[in-house]
Protein backbone atom coordinates (compact mmCIF):
# COMPACT_ATOMS: atom_id res chain seq x y z
CA UNK A 1 0.00 0.00 0.00
CA UNK A 2 1.09 3.57 -0.87
CA UNK A 3 1.57 5.56 2.43
CA UNK A 4 -0.64 8.21 2.39
CA UNK A 5 1.27 11.77 1.77
CA UNK A 6 1.93 13.87 4.81
CA UNK A 7 -0.12 16.97 4.87
CA UNK A 8 2.02 19.30 6.81
CA UNK A 9 5.43 18.94 7.08
CA UNK A 10 7.75 21.84 6.88
CA UNK A 11 7.39 24.86 9.40
CA UNK A 12 8.68 27.88 7.56
CA UNK A 13 9.80 30.91 10.06
CA UNK A 14 10.47 34.51 8.31
CA UNK A 15 10.95 37.23 10.43
CA UNK A 16 8.89 40.49 9.83
CA UNK A 17 10.19 43.41 8.16
CA UNK A 18 13.74 42.17 10.10
CA UNK A 19 16.16 44.96 9.56
CA UNK A 20 13.66 47.34 10.33
CA UNK A 21 11.91 45.45 13.09
CA UNK A 22 15.01 44.87 15.09
CA UNK A 23 16.01 48.85 14.68
CA UNK A 24 12.16 49.06 16.51
CA UNK A 25 12.70 46.48 19.05
CA UNK A 26 16.39 48.38 19.84
CA UNK A 27 15.22 51.75 20.04
CA UNK A 28 11.48 52.04 21.47
CA UNK A 29 10.95 55.47 20.23
CA UNK A 30 11.33 54.30 16.89
CA UNK A 31 8.35 51.71 17.60
CA UNK A 32 5.10 51.95 15.70
CA UNK A 33 5.99 54.64 13.39
CA UNK A 34 7.71 54.83 9.67
CA UNK A 35 11.21 53.96 9.76
CA UNK A 36 13.79 53.27 6.88
CA UNK A 37 17.00 51.83 6.90
CA UNK A 38 19.46 52.61 5.08
CA UNK A 39 23.63 50.83 4.74
CA UNK A 40 24.26 55.37 3.61
CA UNK A 41 22.84 58.22 5.53
CA UNK A 42 22.60 60.15 2.44
CA UNK A 43 19.38 61.28 0.66
CA UNK A 44 21.00 59.22 -2.25
CA UNK A 45 20.97 56.60 0.31
CA UNK A 46 18.48 53.47 -0.82
CA UNK A 47 15.82 51.93 1.36
CA UNK A 48 17.31 48.21 2.11
CA UNK A 49 14.32 47.26 5.00
CA UNK A 50 11.22 49.96 6.03
CA UNK A 51 8.96 48.55 8.66
CA UNK A 52 5.14 48.07 7.99
CA UNK A 53 4.07 51.80 9.06
CA UNK A 54 6.18 53.25 6.59
CA UNK A 55 4.68 50.66 4.21
CA UNK A 56 1.32 51.92 4.54
CA UNK A 57 2.71 55.11 3.25
CA UNK A 58 3.86 53.21 0.15
CA UNK A 59 7.41 53.25 0.84
CA UNK A 60 9.14 49.72 -0.20
CA UNK A 61 12.57 48.42 -0.26
CA UNK A 62 14.41 49.86 -2.59
CA UNK A 63 12.63 53.12 -2.41
CA UNK A 64 15.50 55.82 -2.68
CA UNK A 65 15.93 57.69 1.02
CA UNK A 66 14.77 61.18 -0.89
CA UNK A 67 11.43 59.23 -2.84
CA UNK A 68 10.49 57.70 0.95
CA UNK A 69 10.97 61.52 2.44
CA UNK A 70 8.91 63.11 0.10
CA UNK A 71 6.44 59.76 0.52
CA UNK A 72 6.02 59.69 3.94
CA UNK A 73 7.61 63.06 5.39
CA UNK A 74 8.05 61.81 8.72
CA UNK A 75 9.86 58.90 8.39
CA UNK A 76 12.79 58.04 10.68
CA UNK A 77 15.66 57.09 8.69
CA UNK A 78 18.23 54.81 10.00
CA UNK A 79 21.86 53.75 9.16
CA UNK A 80 21.74 49.88 8.91
CA UNK A 81 23.72 47.88 11.43
CA UNK A 82 24.44 44.54 9.65
CA UNK A 83 26.52 43.12 12.68
CA UNK A 84 23.69 43.58 15.34
CA UNK A 85 21.24 42.35 12.78
CA UNK A 86 23.84 38.70 12.52
CA UNK A 87 23.99 38.65 16.22
CA UNK A 88 20.00 38.88 16.46
CA UNK A 89 19.63 36.14 13.89
CA UNK A 90 22.03 33.70 16.12
CA UNK A 91 19.94 34.48 19.26
CA UNK A 92 16.41 33.99 17.21
CA UNK A 93 18.02 30.45 16.10
CA UNK A 94 18.84 29.57 19.54
CA UNK A 95 15.42 30.44 20.60
CA UNK A 96 14.09 28.67 17.55
CA UNK A 97 15.87 25.44 18.87
CA UNK A 98 15.04 25.37 21.85
CA UNK A 99 10.96 24.86 20.69
CA UNK A 100 12.18 22.39 17.67
CA UNK A 101 15.22 22.15 15.62
CA UNK A 102 16.21 24.01 13.20
CA UNK A 103 16.47 22.06 9.56
CA UNK A 104 17.94 24.77 7.45
CA UNK A 105 18.87 28.59 7.53
CA UNK A 106 17.65 30.23 4.51
CA UNK A 107 18.62 33.78 5.25
CA UNK A 108 19.38 36.41 8.17
CA UNK A 109 15.40 36.12 8.74
CA UNK A 110 14.36 32.63 7.81
CA UNK A 111 14.75 29.37 8.80
CA UNK A 112 12.55 26.13 8.49
CA UNK A 113 11.93 22.98 10.86
CA UNK A 114 10.47 19.75 10.06
CA UNK A 115 7.76 18.58 11.82
CA UNK A 116 7.39 15.01 13.53
CA UNK A 117 4.22 12.82 13.10
CA UNK A 118 2.75 13.72 16.40
CA UNK A 119 3.39 17.13 15.45
CA UNK A 120 1.17 18.12 12.15
CA UNK A 121 -2.11 18.36 13.95
CA UNK A 122 -3.30 21.92 14.40
CA UNK A 123 -3.27 21.96 17.95
CA UNK A 124 0.56 20.84 18.09
CA UNK A 125 1.13 22.53 15.47
CA UNK A 126 -0.77 26.05 17.35
CA UNK A 127 1.25 25.15 20.32
CA UNK A 128 4.94 24.88 18.71
CA UNK A 129 4.37 28.27 17.03
CA UNK A 130 3.03 29.97 20.28
CA UNK A 131 6.38 28.09 21.84
CA UNK A 132 8.30 30.03 19.13
CA UNK A 133 7.47 33.25 19.51
CA UNK A 134 7.43 33.03 23.28
CA UNK A 135 10.54 32.11 23.11
CA UNK A 136 11.86 34.79 20.85
CA UNK A 137 9.72 37.08 22.81
CA UNK A 138 11.18 36.32 26.07
CA UNK A 139 15.15 35.91 24.91
CA UNK A 140 15.73 38.87 22.64
CA UNK A 141 12.74 41.33 22.54
CA UNK A 142 9.74 42.69 21.26
CA UNK A 143 10.03 41.47 17.49
CA UNK A 144 7.58 39.05 15.40
CA UNK A 145 7.65 36.27 12.80
CA UNK A 146 5.18 35.18 10.50
CA UNK A 147 4.69 31.12 10.46
CA UNK A 148 3.73 29.27 7.45
CA UNK A 149 3.38 25.33 7.73
CA UNK A 150 3.16 23.14 4.84
CA UNK A 151 3.84 19.94 3.07
CA UNK A 152 7.36 21.37 1.38
CA UNK A 153 9.27 24.35 1.95
CA UNK A 154 7.58 26.59 -1.04
CA UNK A 155 4.08 26.06 -0.28
CA UNK A 156 5.11 26.97 3.87
CA UNK A 157 7.10 29.74 2.74
CA UNK A 158 4.85 31.02 0.50
CA UNK A 159 2.06 30.42 3.00
CA UNK A 160 4.56 32.72 5.57
CA UNK A 161 4.76 35.76 3.58
CA UNK A 162 0.47 35.69 2.64
CA UNK A 163 -0.56 37.75 6.01
CA UNK A 164 2.36 39.09 7.32
CA UNK A 165 2.75 40.25 9.89
CA UNK A 166 2.78 38.12 13.00
CA UNK A 167 0.39 34.80 11.49
CA UNK A 168 0.39 32.03 11.17
CA UNK A 169 -0.80 29.87 8.17
CA UNK A 170 -0.96 26.44 7.33
CA UNK A 171 -2.22 25.21 3.99
CA UNK A 172 -2.66 21.83 3.83
CA UNK A 173 -1.38 19.92 1.17
CA UNK A 174 -5.24 18.67 -0.17
CA UNK A 175 -6.66 22.00 -0.06
CA UNK A 176 -3.91 22.72 -2.78
CA UNK A 177 -3.82 25.54 -4.33
CA UNK A 178 -6.70 27.23 -1.75
CA UNK A 179 -5.59 30.40 -0.47
CA UNK A 180 -2.76 30.64 -2.92
CA UNK A 181 -5.37 31.11 -5.74
CA UNK A 182 -5.26 35.06 -4.49
CA UNK A 183 -1.66 35.51 -4.96
CA UNK A 184 -0.04 36.84 -8.06
CA UNK A 185 2.71 34.27 -9.85
CA UNK A 186 5.53 36.77 -8.67
CA UNK A 187 4.56 36.04 -5.11
CA UNK A 188 5.85 32.20 -5.01
CA UNK A 189 9.25 32.45 -3.96
CA UNK A 190 11.31 31.62 -6.83
CA UNK A 191 8.95 33.37 -9.45
CA UNK A 192 10.82 36.41 -10.42
CA UNK A 193 9.98 38.93 -13.23
CA UNK A 194 11.92 36.98 -15.53
CA UNK A 195 10.49 33.92 -14.91
CA UNK A 196 7.22 35.54 -14.73
CA UNK A 197 7.71 37.30 -17.97
CA UNK A 198 8.22 33.56 -19.74
CA UNK A 199 5.26 32.31 -18.19
CA UNK A 200 3.02 35.05 -19.84
CA UNK A 201 4.61 34.08 -22.98
CA UNK A 202 3.16 30.85 -22.28
CA UNK A 203 -0.15 31.91 -21.83
CA UNK A 204 0.30 31.47 -17.89
CA UNK A 205 -1.00 34.31 -16.22
CA UNK A 206 -2.63 33.49 -12.72
CA UNK A 207 -1.89 31.02 -10.10
CA UNK A 208 -4.94 28.83 -11.71
CA UNK A 209 -3.08 28.84 -15.07
CA UNK A 210 -0.30 27.20 -13.43
CA UNK A 211 -1.62 24.67 -12.07
CA UNK A 212 -4.07 23.90 -15.19
CA UNK A 213 -0.78 23.47 -17.04
CA UNK A 214 0.29 19.64 -17.64
CA UNK A 215 4.13 19.02 -16.34
CA UNK A 216 5.15 18.99 -19.62
CA UNK A 217 3.51 22.30 -20.40
CA UNK A 218 5.38 23.84 -17.60
CA UNK A 219 8.89 22.28 -18.41
CA UNK A 220 8.12 23.87 -22.16
CA UNK A 221 7.10 27.36 -19.99
CA UNK A 222 10.38 27.44 -18.17
CA UNK A 223 12.17 26.35 -20.98
CA UNK A 224 14.10 23.52 -18.96
CA UNK A 225 13.51 20.61 -16.26
CA UNK A 226 12.59 22.82 -14.05
CA UNK A 227 8.86 23.22 -14.89
CA UNK A 228 8.82 19.60 -14.09
CA UNK A 229 9.76 20.19 -10.82
CA UNK A 230 7.58 23.69 -10.50
CA UNK A 231 4.47 21.14 -10.97
CA UNK A 232 5.32 19.10 -8.39
CA UNK A 233 5.88 21.79 -5.72
CA UNK A 234 3.13 23.81 -6.31
CA UNK A 235 1.27 20.34 -5.46
CA UNK A 236 3.12 20.18 -2.11
CA UNK A 237 5.37 17.51 -3.22
CA UNK A 238 8.87 17.14 -1.82
CA UNK A 239 11.13 17.29 -4.58
CA UNK A 240 14.88 18.22 -3.65
CA UNK A 241 15.94 21.02 -6.64
CA UNK A 242 17.53 19.70 -9.61
CA UNK A 243 21.56 19.34 -9.44
CA UNK A 244 24.63 21.78 -9.26
CA UNK A 245 25.41 23.21 -12.69
CA UNK A 246 28.69 23.01 -14.03
CA UNK A 247 28.25 26.16 -15.03
CA UNK A 248 31.71 29.40 -14.72
CA UNK A 249 31.15 32.86 -15.27
CA UNK A 250 35.10 34.67 -15.26
CA UNK A 251 37.30 37.10 -16.56
CA UNK A 252 40.71 37.97 -17.13
CA UNK A 253 43.34 40.40 -18.15
CA UNK A 254 46.65 40.79 -18.90
CA UNK A 255 48.02 43.62 -17.13
CA UNK A 256 49.55 46.98 -18.18
CA UNK A 257 53.43 47.36 -16.88
CA UNK A 258 51.89 50.06 -14.33
CA UNK A 259 49.04 47.85 -12.78
CA UNK A 260 51.85 45.01 -12.30
CA UNK A 261 52.45 45.18 -8.65
CA UNK A 262 50.57 43.05 -6.44
CA UNK A 263 48.06 45.82 -4.87
CA UNK A 264 47.55 47.05 -8.63
CA UNK A 265 46.52 43.69 -10.06
CA UNK A 266 44.22 43.17 -6.67
CA UNK A 267 42.29 46.03 -7.22
CA UNK A 268 42.21 45.04 -10.93
CA UNK A 269 40.85 41.64 -9.72
CA UNK A 270 38.23 43.16 -7.75
CA UNK A 271 36.66 44.76 -10.81
CA UNK A 272 36.95 42.02 -12.27
CA UNK A 273 34.80 40.28 -9.92
CA UNK A 274 32.22 42.50 -10.35
CA UNK A 275 31.66 42.80 -14.45
CA UNK A 276 31.48 38.56 -13.53
CA UNK A 277 28.85 39.01 -11.12
CA UNK A 278 26.84 41.21 -12.87
CA UNK A 279 27.00 38.84 -15.77
CA UNK A 280 25.98 35.80 -13.51
CA UNK A 281 22.87 38.12 -12.35
CA UNK A 282 21.80 38.25 -15.38
CA UNK A 283 22.06 34.94 -16.41
CA UNK A 284 19.91 34.16 -13.14
CA UNK A 285 22.74 32.25 -11.39
CA UNK A 286 24.28 32.17 -7.64
CA UNK A 287 27.68 30.88 -7.43
CA UNK A 288 28.63 28.21 -4.31
CA UNK A 289 32.54 28.77 -5.00
CA UNK A 290 34.98 31.50 -5.82
CA UNK A 291 38.16 30.95 -7.58
CA UNK A 292 41.68 33.21 -8.34
CA UNK A 293 44.26 32.77 -10.58
CA UNK A 294 47.51 34.73 -11.19
CA UNK A 295 50.62 34.37 -13.74
CA UNK A 296 53.44 36.00 -12.46
CA UNK A 297 55.77 37.97 -14.31
CA UNK A 298 58.51 35.31 -14.99
CA UNK A 299 55.83 32.37 -15.53
CA UNK A 300 54.99 31.12 -12.58
CA UNK A 301 51.29 31.00 -11.95
CA UNK A 302 49.51 30.46 -8.64
CA UNK A 303 45.44 29.76 -8.53
CA UNK A 304 43.61 29.09 -4.80
CA UNK A 305 39.60 28.90 -4.35
CA UNK A 306 37.19 29.44 -1.85
CA UNK A 307 33.67 28.01 -1.29
CA UNK A 308 30.79 30.81 -1.46
CA UNK A 309 27.44 30.53 0.26
CA UNK A 310 25.14 30.53 -2.62
CA UNK A 311 25.34 33.95 -3.47
CA UNK A 312 25.30 36.66 -6.27
CA UNK A 313 26.15 39.15 -4.06
CA UNK A 314 28.89 41.48 -5.55
CA UNK A 315 30.23 43.05 -1.72
CA UNK A 316 30.05 39.53 0.13
CA UNK A 317 32.31 38.49 -2.85
CA UNK A 318 34.74 40.69 -2.88
CA UNK A 319 35.30 40.18 1.15
CA UNK A 320 36.00 36.59 -0.35
CA UNK A 321 38.13 37.66 -3.07
CA UNK A 322 40.49 39.62 -0.87
CA UNK A 323 40.81 36.93 1.64
CA UNK A 324 41.86 34.89 -1.48
CA UNK A 325 44.72 37.51 -2.14
CA UNK A 326 46.10 37.36 1.63
CA UNK A 327 47.92 33.87 0.38
CA UNK A 328 48.51 35.05 -3.05
CA UNK A 329 52.17 34.90 -4.16
CA UNK A 330 54.59 38.39 -3.99
CA UNK A 331 56.05 39.87 -6.75
CA UNK A 332 54.65 41.72 -9.69
CA UNK A 333 51.65 40.14 -11.86
CA UNK A 334 51.33 39.51 -15.86
CA UNK A 335 47.94 38.29 -16.02
CA UNK A 336 44.76 38.08 -13.56
CA UNK A 337 41.92 35.62 -13.35
CA UNK A 338 38.79 35.64 -11.48
CA UNK A 339 36.00 32.83 -12.05
CA UNK A 340 32.20 32.29 -10.22
CA UNK A 341 31.80 28.37 -9.99
CA UNK A 342 29.61 25.83 -9.15
CA UNK A 343 27.06 28.08 -10.38
CA UNK A 344 23.16 27.47 -9.55
CA UNK A 345 20.28 29.05 -10.72
CA UNK A 346 18.99 31.43 -8.17
CA UNK A 347 15.65 31.03 -8.57
CA UNK A 348 15.44 27.31 -7.31
CA UNK A 349 18.27 28.01 -4.55
CA UNK A 350 17.71 31.24 -3.15
CA UNK A 351 15.41 32.57 -0.62
CA UNK A 352 13.38 35.54 -2.20
CA UNK A 353 11.96 36.99 0.63
CA UNK A 354 13.55 39.67 3.31
CA UNK A 355 17.39 40.59 3.60
CA UNK A 356 18.19 38.15 0.55
CA UNK A 357 15.50 39.88 -1.98
CA UNK A 358 16.32 43.11 -0.43
CA UNK A 359 20.49 42.78 -1.35
CA UNK A 360 19.07 41.12 -4.64
CA UNK A 361 17.19 43.82 -5.93
CA UNK A 362 19.68 46.41 -4.86
CA UNK A 363 21.82 44.36 -7.32
CA UNK A 364 19.38 44.05 -10.00
CA UNK A 365 19.05 47.91 -9.85
CA UNK A 366 22.84 48.67 -10.22
CA UNK A 367 22.75 46.46 -13.50
CA UNK A 368 19.84 48.35 -14.78
CA UNK A 369 21.50 51.22 -14.51
CA UNK A 370 24.58 50.42 -15.05
CA UNK A 371 23.33 49.11 -18.78
CA UNK A 372 21.78 52.47 -19.53
CA UNK A 373 24.61 54.53 -18.00
CA UNK A 374 27.45 52.72 -18.90
CA UNK A 375 29.47 50.64 -16.52
CA UNK A 376 30.14 52.24 -13.32
CA UNK A 377 27.53 55.03 -13.27
CA UNK A 378 26.86 53.70 -10.03
CA UNK A 379 28.92 51.25 -7.77
CA UNK A 380 29.64 49.72 -4.67
CA UNK A 381 31.16 52.21 -2.10
CA UNK A 382 33.83 49.19 -1.97
CA UNK A 383 35.11 49.88 -5.16
CA UNK A 384 35.19 53.86 -5.16
CA UNK A 385 39.12 53.17 -5.55
CA UNK A 386 38.92 50.31 -7.41
CA UNK A 387 36.87 51.17 -10.31
CA UNK A 388 39.38 53.50 -11.66
CA UNK A 389 41.64 50.56 -12.32
CA UNK A 390 39.28 49.07 -14.55
CA UNK A 391 40.64 47.54 -17.90
CA UNK A 392 38.08 49.99 -19.70
CA UNK A 393 39.28 53.02 -17.55
CA UNK A 394 43.06 52.18 -17.82
CA UNK A 395 43.74 54.21 -21.37
CA UNK A 396 42.45 57.00 -20.04
CA UNK A 397 42.37 56.99 -16.22
CA UNK A 398 43.75 59.46 -14.01
CA UNK A 399 46.58 57.20 -12.38
CA UNK A 400 44.24 55.43 -9.84
CA UNK A 401 44.11 55.27 -5.65
CA UNK A 402 45.27 52.35 -4.64
CA UNK A 403 44.25 52.78 -1.08
CA UNK A 404 42.31 49.75 -0.65
CA UNK A 405 39.06 50.46 1.16
CA UNK A 406 37.81 48.38 4.26
CA UNK A 407 35.62 46.07 2.22
CA UNK A 408 34.52 43.96 5.37
CA UNK A 409 32.58 47.23 6.19
CA UNK A 410 31.00 47.82 3.21
CA UNK A 411 27.57 47.33 3.85
CA UNK A 412 25.20 44.87 1.49
MG1 LIG B 1 11.36 38.34 6.42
Amino acid sequence: MIPKPIELEILFVDMDAYFASVEQMDRPELRERPIAVTPVLAPTGCCIATSYEARAAGVRTGCGVREAQRLCPEIRVVKARPDRYITVHHQILSAIDRVIPVVQVESVDECWCRLFANERSPAAVDRLVAGIKSAIGLRIGPITCSVGVASNRLIAKTAAGMCKPDVVMSIRRTELPGPLRELGLTDLPGISKGINRRLRRAGIHTINDLYNRSAEELRGAWGSVLGVYWWHWIRGDQLPGPKTHRRTVGHQHVLAPEFRANNRARGVSLRLLSKAAQRMRSLGYVATRLSLWLQCVGGASWGDWTPVARTDDTAELHVELLKLWRDAPAGNVLQVGVRLEGLVLADVQLPLFGAERSRRSLMAVMDQINRRGGADTIYLAAMHHERKTAPRRIPFGAPPDLDLPDVDGSGW
